[in-house]
């Protein structure tokens, strides 16, 4: 019902709508109407209220509901649902709730934080309320579930290319981190259920840094995390950012389902990436080898090169990968 109302409120823009318009267009009481607008005001919504002629909006609130980002929208099924949580424990917890009970392809979860974020391999994700974008979309591609991997590289290129479109330069560290300066501000996150040559569904989590002034990143992670405000030196419309991901996923991901190919999706995590040519480290069960990075397969393989001239092609799964010195 608010969602309906902040509809009511964004078309009559400008002008006033009166609580009895809006209670008799929504069918609730006055009352109701009056409850929700109290509601909004306390969510951040700024909305003007005089006697006699009713309400007005003056500022949306700064949150990522469907209402707030549909305007900017240019897809047909990523992102055309989304479930808003002011705070829920990890968005891909969520995400695989919904998917085993049978949510469709395309449908978004976004947390305004998050209280137990995830990374790979159990790692933690800090997520503060309103300063970043977390969300994880579910999908039901037809593909055989070894080529999963596919889908955290459709995700980096749309985050990468978002961000880039933004106007901040960034890199794509292989295969699901992207960084500025060395430090990340994205983590991707990619689970699947699946049986032997079908996969049931899978979920994409992104955790994008966005608005985290210095202060708000954890002591520990100082020289591994930044955020695109502390970098760029301008906070980012977090709406945009979430309008222009989803955009790119879509567009990325139909090549993914109509040509079983995601040749885009690699020129473009080729073209930004943060390891191609440099020095490496390939962390595996807590071993750890030298290599070089050389390049990027069709598959989205990192293709490395070790000292003695052997050449290995590196599936994500269980890999971390740093610098030669430090996190890149
Ligand atoms: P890695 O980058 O070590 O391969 P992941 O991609 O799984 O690992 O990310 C999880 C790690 O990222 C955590 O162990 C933590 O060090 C770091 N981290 C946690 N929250 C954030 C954040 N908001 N921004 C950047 N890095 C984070």
């Amino acid at each position: 019902m608010k969602g309906k109302i902040i509809r009511l409120l964004k078309e009559n823009k400008n002008n006033f709508i009166s609580g009895q318009n809006i209670s008799d267009k929504l069918r609730v009481s006055r009352t109701a109407v009056w409850k929700y607008i109290n509601q909004l005001k306390e969510e951040g919504y700024e909305i003007e209220s005089v006697s006699r002629k009713g309400y007005r909006l003056l500022n949306s609130a700064d949150l990522l509901t469907y209402e707030e980002i549909e305007d900017k929208l240019k897809t047909n099924t990523i992102g055309r649902k989304i479930y808003h949580f002011d705070s829920l424990d990890s968005t891909n917890i969520k995400a695989k709730k919904l998917a085993i009970k049978g949510e469709n392809e395309g449908t978004i979860i976004i947390g305004e934080e998050q209280t137990k974020g995830k990374g790979r391999l159990g790692r933690y994700w800090t997520s503060p309320k309103g300063k970043g974008v977390w969300l994880s979309i579910i999908l039901r591609p037809n593909i055989e579930p070894t080529k999963a991997s596919y889908i955290t590289q459709i995700g980096a290129a749309a985050v990468s290319k978002a961000i880039s479109d933004m106007g901040i330069k960034n890199y794509i560290k292989w295969p699901n981190d992207i960084v500025i300066n060395n430090k990340k501000v994205c983590g991707i996150l990619t689970e699947m259920s699946g049986e032997i040559n079908k996969v049931n569904y899978i979920v994409i989590g992104m955790g994008i840094n966005v608005n985290l002034n210095k202060k708000e990143v954890p002591k520990e992670l100082k020289n591994k995390a930044t955020s695109l405000k502390i970098e760029s030196g301008n906070s980012v419309s977090r709406k945009k950012l979430v309008a222009n991901i989803l955009n790119n996923f879509e567009y990325l991901y139909d090549e993914l389902i109509e040509y079983n190919t995601i040749t885009k999706s690699i020129e473009i995590c080729k073209s930004s990436s943060a390891l191609i040519n440099k020095d490496i480290k390939i962390i595996r069960r807590n071993k750890t080898k030298k290599a070089k990075a050389i390049n990027l397969d069709k598959d989205g393989h990192l293709i490395v090169e070790y000292p003695d001239g052997t050449k290995e092609g590196l599936i994500s799964g269980e890999i971390s990968v740093r610098g030669e010195n430090g996190y890149v």
